[in-house]
């Protein structure tokens, strides 16, 4: 990567002058903190002491006696405090933020994960917050939207364009032009301008470091195929981060297929996407005929962003890591398969890495090892799946 953030052509810093102010404040605030040791220590304190970090490395004994292949663990990040991967990034942001003298967070959010993992975070560290949804999404998760005030945050609905988190996204960009002063944006996962994919990465890395340390303590070595969802891409970079340059180590990314790839209601970015330049990045996206960004669809919630973060590109473009497409049904099957097998109702976005995980190890021998990031749990998805199995439960 050079200093302009690329993963060779992907990446890149693609925003309009007025933007390119707040970029660069943000680059050079980062640059200066992130090897700053207090900042570090600051840092590893909230992950250990609030975040409840380290997850757990779990070897689930019983799914790999009955899928026949390699040995399974399943890195719990559905432990953590919030229930997800999600607060080790906002933990690392909104800490730079308030280093930097800021004193108002915006941010962005779909089905409202990162809103309430930001302004749980704002709550904690004192800071003003405002979360950026799309009013369409605000209707289908009013719970999370409840959540976020509890917390403290100001919910703001967004209606233009498809009223989704694309169109939340912009109008979150558009604040922080006319607020910089005080302002930071805390953008949810591995995309935008640079410097937030390498940004974000390095505040999701601590999953790949740890599991490099729990393995070598349970197996004496390193893993031979580690697993994660791909939506933005956050979890999964976290998850790989640290077996990059381990090349016997294979990487795999399960994004959502939606009700398939040859279907129009999809989010399979890797599988379908093309480059283009869309919020302040080069990368692959997916567009209709006229170069427009296409609507995108998944049972889960978290996984459909039609873009993905350039450094994925990036690995699927050298080949260092492989992306499966896994559908609605599929990440339902795992979804059921998980809680009855071991007793852990994974989160729908995690069900798609648990499906790729099970295809992957059946063709593995008894003696490798395969790890699966579990990115979160499931309780907010249990209204869902039942929905999805034609099940009646009250309004909730
Ligand atoms: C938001 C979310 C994702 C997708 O985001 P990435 O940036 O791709 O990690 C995956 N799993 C869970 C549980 C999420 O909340």
């Amino acid at each position: 990567m050079n200093e302009k953030g690329r993963f060779d052509v992907f990446g890149g810093q693609y925003v309009p002058e007025t933007v390119m102010t707040a970029v660069h404040e943000l680059e050079e605030a980062y640059d200066r903190y992130k090897d700053d040791p207090v900042f570090k220590e600051e840092l590893a304190k909230l992950y250990r002491d609030y975040a409840n970090r380290p997850s757990l490395l779990y070897y689930a004994e019983k799914m790999t006696k009955d899928l026949g292949g390699a040995k399974i663990y399943i890195k719990r990040e559905d432990l953590n405090h919030t229930g997800a991967h999600k607060i080790n990034n906002c933990l690392g942001q909104v800490l730079l933020a308030k280093k930097m003298g800021k004193k108002r967070i915006i941010a962005e959010t779909g089905a409202g994960q990162h809103g309430v993992a930001t302004a749980t975070v704002c709550a904690l560290l004192g800071l003003d917050c405002e979360i950026y949804m799309g009013s369409t999404d605000m209707e289908r998760q009013s719970l999370n939207v409840f959540r976020m005030n509890l917390l403290g945050a100001k919910v703001t609905g967004v209606d233009s364009g498809t009223a989704t988190l694309k169109d939340a996204i912009n109008e979150a960009f558009r604040d922080w032009v006319s607020n910089i002063d005080t302002t930071f944006y805390c953008i949810g996962s591995v995309m935008g301008p640079h410097p937030y994919p390498t940004m974000v990465r390095d505040f999701q890395k601590i999953i790949s470091e740890e599991i490099k340390a729990q393995l070598r303590e349970a197996e004496g070595r390193l893993p031979d195929c580690v697993v994660a969802c791909v939506g933005g891409g956050s979890n999964a970079m976290g998850a790989f981060y640290d077996f990059i340059e381990d090349k016997d180590v294979k990487l795999i990314g399960a994004e959502a297929a939606g009700r398939g790839v040859d279907t129009p209601d999809t989010a399979a970015t890797m599988a379908l996407g093309t480059m283009a330049i869309f919020h302040g990045m080069k990368s692959l996206f997916l567009q209709d005929k006229y170069g427009q960004i296409a609507p995108v669809y998944s049972i889960s919630a978290g996984l459909d962003y039609p873009g993905i973060g350039p450094e994925h590109a990036y690995l699927k473009t050298i080949g260092r890591a492989d992306y499966v497409s896994v559908t609605d049904a599929q990440a339902v099957e795992a979804f059921e398969y998980l809680s009855r097998t071991e007793g852990i109702i994974p989160a729908i976005e995690s069900s798609h890495a648990v499906w790729a995980a099970m295809e992957q190890a059946k063709k593995m021998t008894k003696d490798q090892i395969i790890v699966i990031n579990l990115s979160g749990r499931g309780d907010k998805d249990v209204y869902q799946v039942a929905r999805y199995k034609g099940v009646e439960l009250d309004e909730q």
